[in-house]
């Protein structure tokens, strides 16, 4: 006989999804909502709301998709890029490279700044590379590139963009309610992030967000968006303006719920505070780490505070340990990806996750695994 699934209760310490804070789950099994009632589109309106407070813009565009980081990667792509533009892309890691496969989709011409894996982007990089293609449209980095533990600086990437007037797309996956962000400030024109990681939510959803500059460019568009759920002036109509709004898709009202409580735990806690913990946190999960002689991958100003990669110790099978740690302590921590697979071990300390005590118990088990 089949029965209901009882999923463990793991200690999600890898690079995402992270655990989901308890509030979170409670908000998710209230009742469901049609996708139009008059009070899910106040929540609609909450969650824009509390989006601007996390992203720190005043951007009426500021929304989320239903559908993972990977959805809000494509949807800022294929809004911003035609085919035939030339778009320069930052890459220091798996994520910024995905970027690229979405952009020659659509048709564009690819310029690489190529970085090495698990070091910040050199702004001198990109400016030499814009200087070489003046004619370049849009420009695309990873704020906190998970792969490798690299976070680069894009508010001086984004100034440097600005002084040769082509739009900028920065990935805020990993960062989003960990690491500062000021998306007006910093003059970004979209962003778009995922629910799973630093907001402590369940995976699935991709808040987004678009400058003006950014509408008007789309509005203007000579060849139409070349997606029929990710073009903009659709989703706008569900998403925006006073009264009525129009059916795009069924919005899963459930996990809205979730996001909706996620984003005000942060708001709770104060933005500013949160991107203070896990800061601190970093730094004692480093020092406690180097005590067992575990050494991390990315130099101490360029590292993520809430994605950390670890060096794999010479003769240690990396992959028995994360299974023993599976088994024997029901921790979770990632492996290494693409050129950093079997190099690196990556521990995440997100949201909800970022305490001592989840500091001291990830050490304990590695300490007990690694022997
Ligand atoms: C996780 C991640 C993504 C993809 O997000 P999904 O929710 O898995 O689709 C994109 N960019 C970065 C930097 C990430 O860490």
């Amino acid at each position: 006989m089949n029965k209901s699934f009882t999923p463990y209760n793991r200690i999600l310490m890898g690079p995402g999804p992270s655990n989901v804070h308890p509030q979170v789950l409670k908000a998710l099994s209230k009742p469901a909502l049609g996708h139009l009632d008059p009070q899910f589109i106040e929540l609609m309106d909450e969650i824009k709301s509390l989006l601007k407070y996390t992203f720190k813009t005043e951007n009426e565009a500021t929304f989320v998709l239903s559908g993972p980081g990977s959805l809000g990667m494509e949807a800022c792509l294929v809004n911003l890029v035609q085919s035939g533009d030339k778009v320069i892309v930052c890459v220091g890691g798996y994520f910024a490279n995905r970027m690229t496969q979405i952009v020659e989709k659509i048709g564009g011409h690819v310029v690489v700044v190529k970085e090495t894996w698990g070091r910040a982007i050199d702004p001198q990089k990109l400016e030499d590379t814009l200087k070489q293609n003046p004619d370049a449209k849009v420009v695309a980095f990873v704020h906190a590139e998970t792969s490798t533990g690299a976070l680069s600086n894009i508010k001086t990437l984004a100034e440097i963009v600005h002084k040769f007037g082509a739009l900028v797309i920065a990935d805020t996956v990993t960062s989003l309610g960990a690491v500062e962000i000021q998306i007006d400030k910093w003059q970004i024109d979209a962003s778009y992030s995922c629910s799973q990681k630093g907001l402590s939510c369940v995976a699935g959803m991709s808040p987004i967000t678009f400058s003006p500059r950014a509408i008007d460019y789309i509005k203007n568009r000579k060849i139409p968006v070349q997606s029929w759920f990710n073009d903009l002036n659709l989703l706008l109509s569900y998403w925006n303006g006073p009264g009525k709004r129009a059916y795009h898709h069924t919005a899963p009202s459930n996990q809205f719920y979730g996001l909706h409580e996620a984003l005000l735990l942060l708001k709770e806690e104060g933005i500013e505070n949160s991107w203070r913990r896990h800061k601190e946190n970093s730094v004692k999960l480093v020092s406690r780490l180097k005590d067992i002689g575990l050494e991390p991958l990315v130099p101490e100003n360029e590292r993520i505070p809430n994605l950390l990669t670890i060096k794999i110790p010479d003769g240690v099978d990396e992959a028995k340990i994360r299974m023993e740690l599976l088994k024997k302590h029901n921790l979770e921590i990632g492996a290494g990806l693409g050129e950093l697979a079997g190099k690196v071990w990556r521990i995440g300390l997100m949201g909800y996750n970022s305490n001592e005590k989840m500091i001291e118990f990830c050490v304990n088990s590695l300490k007990d695994v690694i022997g």
